[in-house]
């Protein structure tokens, strides 16, 4: 089986291809190196079934050599990143989605997008279900990223009804692991590297805000079991323990054996308060649900941290 992964130079992209060359799938990469790095794949560039693109799928029209699946992980993924990238995200979502679906359906291959909790923006129901429709601020600087996810969403939706073309949607929720960048304005990263180094733990708001967080291994099994069945819905994936950020910055301090102190600024325009998703359609239809706890992650990720001294 081959399988195109757009986005694999970043974090959620880069340990899918791990996960699929380890089985012995084909995979070719395409990717702009716009907020991912080389680095992440740089095992696997003398694998003779692995293939890197550096190229915008915004520009990219056609695959020549056929394949069977493609992943559109293309996307600014963190709040720092599709905001100094707002019109990136906006055209890879919308221009981006629209080229690699057309390239899907020329070469009768199935297409996963990776779409967001964002779509549910602040929402107004909890835990948020799939059939919610969100509460999203369309004129709020986070809008370029939670728009562009759900316009993506409706294109998938469209390519689906319109050409039968086999499509899935995973809604991602917060996820962390081994490769985030230190300051990419995600809350895990950004406090373990201030952690590390005995900095201030900047916390917005009260820090009362909750927030579910998947490790990187349960995610990949989850995006990897909805890529394998015909279910064209979109399916949320996440942890649905719920935790407050200052729960989170406590448990970082402990693990890290930091005395950084807490730093409370404001909160960010339209940062959401509350964020857990409902996995039961997981649960039924991927026989799915995460399984590495909060604090053994954690210890996961602070090792790798310390270990590349970011
Ligand atoms: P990331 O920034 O680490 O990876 C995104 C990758 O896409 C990067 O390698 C970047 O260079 C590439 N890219 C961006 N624009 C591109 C373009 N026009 N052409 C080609 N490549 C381009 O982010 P991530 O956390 O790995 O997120 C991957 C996907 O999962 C994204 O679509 C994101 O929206 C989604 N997602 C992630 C999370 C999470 O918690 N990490 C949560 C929800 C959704």
């Amino acid at each position: 089986m081959k399988i195109v992964i757009t986005g694999g130079a970043g974090f959620i992209g880069s340990h899918l291809v791990d996960h699929y060359l380890e089985s012995d799938y084909e995979i070719v990469v395409i990717d702009n190196l716009l907020t991912g790095s080389e680095k992440n794949l740089e095992h696997n560039l003398s694998n003779k079934n692995f293939e890197f693109i550096i190229a915008d799928v915004c520009n990219v029209t056609q695959i020549s050599s056929a394949f069977d699946i493609l992943m559109h992980f293309a996307c600014p993924a963190s709040p720092f990143d599709f905001l100094e990238y707002p019109l990136e995200t906006m055209k890879v979502m919308s221009v981006g989605t629209y080229n690699m679906l057309e390239i899907a359906r020329n070469h009768q291959a199935k297409f996963i997008l990776a779409s967001t909790s964002e779509v549910y923006g602040d929402p107004l129901i909890h835990p948020q279900t799939e059939d919610y429709t969100g509460n999203v601020n369309m004129l709020s600087p986070r809008a370029v990223y939670d728009e562009s996810k759900r316009f993506a969403e409706t294109l998938v939706m469209t390519f689906n009804r319109k050409y039968k073309l086999k499509t899935g949607i995973v809604r991602i929720f917060n996820t962390y692991g081994e490769r985030m960048r230190g300051h990419d304005g995600r809350v895990v990263p950004t406090l373990i590297s201030e952690a590390i180094k005995a900095q201030p733990l900047p916390i917005f708001g009260d820090g009362t805000q909750t927030r579910s967080f998947c490790y990187i291994s349960d995610m990949i099994e989850g995006i990897d079991r909805a890529m394998r069945i015909d279910y064209s819905l979109p399916i949320n994936l996440g942890n649905p323990e719920e935790h407050t950020v200052l729960e989170l910055a406590q448990l970082i301090k402990k693990l890290c054996k930091s005395n950084s102190p807490m730093k409370f600024m404001p909160l960010p325009d339209s940062d959401p308060k509350q964020r857990k998703p409902d996995i039961s359609k997981a649960k039924e239809l991927l026989d799915w649900s995460p399984q590495v706890q909060l604090e053994q992650g954690l210890i996961q990720i602070i090792k790798w941290f310390r270990e590349k001294k970011e």
